[in-house]
């Protein structure tokens, strides 16, 4: 079993490369920082098994930032049996930096030299042959995104382990060859400051003031020998060049870096115009920039309803179509209705009724929403356009006191229209070097729109807002960042002061992503979704249910008064025509009838149609006691759904959850949200997706008669008196701001290490959603 590690510059295409060969899906992204932590796959070396490791993308080998300090470990202390150094050939010189630092760590390495179709491009040919021959090492030609190269990659691997291959020594400055020796002699054997790691790369570090092998070196018991010559090495070196140590070692590295890319590299065309320095010229411009972002997001989420909810493009069976959300909804639907007719426990009934399907099949019809606004972000992703959002969003984000790669965190949490999570955007803040920019973001990005919100967000702006959808959308991502710069501000001011750091961007070619690619992004992404809806979110929502049917309280008077009506109907209908469909005695009509059952049968369906027609008003030809029935009829049916509706909201009220939630009313009312809403909205406390699921549990318990039980939580409400565009609004801006969900929470918990934190963020965004929320009701109210 051997093991191989991959590593490189962000951007480089490692995690490329790694799913090829592999055959695992890591997510592919066209921005830097995306792989915080790494991953292990499997691979089949040319038949041998072997394990193989993503590392982080990286620049260093420095002790300054937690990826850097993650693969240097990982490389030193794990030792795998081959590194494959993914180079970005159209960027050699600046990834030969890290290569030196890599070569420095004389372990056997092989380089791949990627996005070779990038590199031709832009003109420049690179002899991969000449980098093998100076570095001593396998070179192998690839482009990872095409699986260009890959078998020969694999072949130059096994090479390297069975043959031991070991890169030759890096030939640094005049200057630095003239003080390491004597260092290196010095620390020569002292295993307890070396630990596994060369000595020659000890030295270095030493003069590079590495802070962990300082840090070492202050408990070796050689200590004052070697610091001794170190500083006598400082010394002779600041006589020569004038420099302190630590730039001429990254000066060195460099000469040497740029030595052998101009040595392999042959420029041809150079000066011709690339196509993306054209697009930068806008899409980074100044004005047009965000303008030109503003738009993509628009289109993003205009598109994205259009082809999920609003076209009606998929096939029924019966020569209608419908769009993907409907025969979602469709399928539920008719679940639904099949339960409701062939589960007789009432309780069980009401659980897969209200609690599963009313509750994760709301959330579940929305999954081609969600797939679609994953799939449209992949591609963005995947051009290179997310790294320009970060470009143009630095200076915005700089004057509310985030840093540019605060950015990052945000569009993980779902910054980017809408379709993130929060809890990987907590972690990616790890890139941030600054404590308390990395405290800013994780308190903010939380904000964002998360995929589990989506559900929410689409309901309610389904039923409420039809005809501007995407606008909606638009609006609510713009007041998310309006939520998090604003907190931003706020924080830097009064809770978290401090320097801001400055910050490179990288900005990768633009290309087209491919297909398969962006659909595999989505696809992973969709499963997780689904799988969280299916397990977590099922588990919360029965929870919910539960705690709102629990215990069963008896509204002994409604049910008297309910018996009561329907004997009086009775007693109305009793010489009417339609008398048989109430008893629902077919004895009775089979004698009237004098004929056999199954044409009795068949009369009572044909009779309750003509009563269903009669109901709506449309019936002709009966007679005066017929029309006098159908009325008693009407008012029956009307006064019966609304003492059954207060049964319900009595069950509710009394129930474990109603009480809580109960309690909160006096509170709540200010913004607008009654006992159904607080519960939902507690049950979100757990996960976003909770909200749609309880609210839908809530509004459908109780109503399943034999008509309506099959109605989505989005036509309960649009039915609702008590509710308008003004509440829709007030809960899309809560749902938006308030306390992040425990997962997050968690995360907050894990980055910060404090509880603390974790505590703040979510009393800090409840009570900011609370204000907000009452100021817009109240507002609302006045107009
Ligand atoms: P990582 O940050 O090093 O893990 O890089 P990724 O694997 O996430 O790749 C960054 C981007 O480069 C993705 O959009 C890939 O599709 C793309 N990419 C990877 N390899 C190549 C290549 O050889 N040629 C081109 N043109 N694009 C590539
Ligand atoms: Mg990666």
């Amino acid at each position: 079993m051997y093991r191989i590690a991959v590593a490189g510059n962000p951007n480089s295409g490692k995690t490329c490369l790694f799913n090829y060969l592999t055959g695992s899906s890591q997510r592919v992204g066209n921005y830097a920082g995306v792989t915080v932590e790494f991953v292990a796959g499997d691979c089949n070396l040319c038949g041998e098994k072997s394990k193989m490791i993503d590392l982080p993308g990286i620049y260093s080998l420095t002790a300054y930032s937690q990826e850097e300090l993650v693969a240097r470990d990982y490389i030193v202390n794990e030792q795998p049996d081959v590194i494959i150094n993914v180079v970005d050939a159209s960027n050699l010189e600046r990834n030969l930096y890290l290569t030196a630092q890599l070569l420095e760590l004389n372990v056997p390495i092989v380089i791949a030299l990627n996005m070779m179709d990038v590199a031709e491009k832009k003109g420049v040919s690179i002899n991969a042959n000449l980098l093998a021959q100076i570095l001593g090492i396998e070179v192998v030609e690839t482009v990872a995104c095409k699986r260009l190269g890959l078998d020969k990659l694999k072949q130059a691997c096994l090479k390297t382990i069975k043959e031991k291959i070991l890169p030759k020594s890096v030939d640094y400055s005049h200057e630095l060859r003239l003080v390491l020796p004597d260092l290196e002699e010095a620390i020569n054997g002292n295993t307890a400051l070396c630990g596994r790691f060369p000595v020659r790369w000890t030295a270095i570090k030493l003069l590079e003031g590495d802070e962990i092998i300082l840090d070492r070196l202050k408990h070796n018991p050689e200590c004052e020998k070697i610091d001794h010559m170190l500083s006598l090495a400082q010394k002779k070196l600041l006589a020569h060049s004038n420099e302190d140590t630590a730039t001429a070692i990254a000066e060195a590295r460099y000469g040497f870096a740029s030595g052998a890319a101009r040595k392999v590299t042959l420029l041809s065309e150079m000066s011709r115009r690339m196509l993306t320095e054209t697009i930068d010229k806008f899409v980074c411009n100044r004005l047009l920039g965000p303008i030109i972002l503003c738009a993509v997001v628009f289109a993003l989420f205009a598109m994205v309803f259009q082809i999920s909810q609003s076209l009606t493009w998929l096939p029924l069976f019966n020569g209608k179509w419908v769009s993907p959300v409907g025969m979602m909804e469709l399928i539920f639907d008719s679940l639904s209705n099949a339960t409701g007719k062939y589960i007789s426990a009432p309780w069980l009934q009401s659980m897969i009724c209200d609690g599963v399907i009313g509750g994760v099949g709301g959330i579940m019809s929305f999954v081609p929403l969600i797939f679609f606004m994953f799939f449209f972000i992949a591609a963005l992703e995947d051009s290179g356009y997310v790294a320009r959002i970060a470009f143009i969003m630095d200076r915005i984000l700089r004057t509310f006191g985030l840093q540019g790669k605060s950015i990052l965190a945000m569009i993980v949490s779902g910054g980017l229209g809408a379709g993130g999570c929060a809890v990987p955007g907590v972690m990616a803040t790890r890139t941030l070097r600054e404590e308390k920019d990395r405290l800013v973001t994780i308190m903010v990005a939380p904000f964002m729109n998360c995929a589990a919100k989506m559900p929410v967000y689409a309901m309610l702006i389904g039923a409420f807002f039809t005809q501007a959808k995407g606008s909606m959308m638009f609006l609510l991502w713009l007041m998310s960042w309006g939520f998090a710069l604003g907190s931003a501000w706020l924080l830097r001011r009064f809770v978290i002061r401090g320097e801001q750091t400055p910050f490179v961007m990288e900005l990768p070619v633009y290309h087209l992503p491919t297909l398969q690619g962006v659909l595999m992004d989505t696809w992973n992404r969709t499963y997780l979704f689904i799988k969280k809806a299916t397990t977590i979110i099922l588990a919360v929502n029965l929870i919910m249910w539960a705690l709102m049917y629990y215990p069963r309280f008896d509204s002994a008077h409604i049910k008297e008064t309910m018996s009561k009506n329907s004997q009086q109907l009775e007693k109305v209908a009793k010489n009417s025509i339609f008398a048989p469909v109430l008893t629902g005695d077919e004895r009775e009509h089979t004698e009237r009838a004098g004929s056999d059952i199954s044409d009795a049968n068949h009369q009572l369906g044909a009779l309750r149609k003509k009563l269903k027609v009669a109901l709506d008003g449309k019936a002709s030809g009966l007679t005066e006691n017929d029309r006098h029935t159908v009325v008693a009829w009407q008012n029956y049916l009307h006064e019966q759904q609304r003492l059954k509706n207060e049964l319900a909201y009595n069950q509710l009220q009394n129930s474990f959850a109603g009480k809580i939630g109960l309690a909160l009313t006096p509170l709540s009312e200010l913004a607008g949200f009654g006992l159904r809403e607080n519960i939902a909205l507690i049950g979100g406390l757990a996960a976003k997706e909770v909200v749609l699921g309880t609210m839908g549990t809530a509004y459908s318990m109780g109503r399943n008669s034999d008509n309506d039980n099959s109605e989505s939580i989005g036509q309960i409400l649009t039915e609702d008196s008590n509710w308008n565009r003004l509440r829709a609004f007030v809960l899309l801006v809560f749902v938006m701001v308030y306390a992040p969900c425990l997962m997050t929470l968690a995360a907050i918990k894990k980055e910060t290490g404090k509880w603390r934190w974790a505590v703040f963020s979510a009393t800090y965004s409840t009570a900011l959603a609370f204000v907000a929320a009452v100021v817009i009701y109240q507002i609302g109210n006045l107009f």
